[in-house]
């Protein structure tokens, strides 16, 4: 999937986290950055050019879509978020919980959608191996379709219409 859809599919799920407590929109932006980080792996990526030594290291010792596309990655953006919400919970009076969900949120989105790409994902790696995977062509038009309906739905969950 482009990182249009998996940003768009991590603000609807983060905006939906972020309304139970009254803050969809630092769920928007936190299910956002959620959805788009596993792609980390990827120099070309949105995360990959912002993070680039990182990215290159990554796509060196393990390849594209391994170790940030498992549930244990996801775990781990949960756990960061963390830390990350105490101090940005205090500053927004948001629970530090819901900077942890919508990461982890956002994540797993990634995993999901990743899955059912033609290359697919193995989000159990490496102790199952279940390599879920589907017909979808990143950059199709079912992706494109896809991230269109995840920003009407993100927007209509943030801004209520
Ligand atoms: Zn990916």
């Amino acid at each position: 999937m482009t990182g249009k859809t998996h940003a768009a599919a991590g603000a609807f799920l983060g905006a939906l986290a972020g309304k139970l407590v009254g803050e969809p929109y630092l769920g928007l932006a936190l299910g956002a950055l959620g959805g788009l980080l596993p792609d980390v792996d990827h120099p070309g990526s949105w995360a990959g050019r912002r993070l680039r030594p990182l990215a290159v290291v990554l796509e060196a010792l393990f390849g594209h879509r391994t170790i940030t596309h498992t549930l244990w990655f996801a775990l781990a953006l949960g756990a960061a978020g963390l830390f990350l919400g105490a101090p940005l919970g205090a500053v927004l009076s948001a629970p530090a919980w819901l900077c942890a969900l919508a990461l982890f949120l956002g994540a797993l989105s990634h995993l999901a959608l990743d899955a059912c790409t033609r290359s697919g994902v193995e989000p159990l790696a490496p102790f199952l191996p279940w390599h879920p995977r589907g017909p979808v062509a990143t950059g199709g038009l079912l992706d494109y379709l896809l991230a269109a309906a995840f920003v009407l739905v993100a927007a209509g969950i943030t801004f209520k219409f």
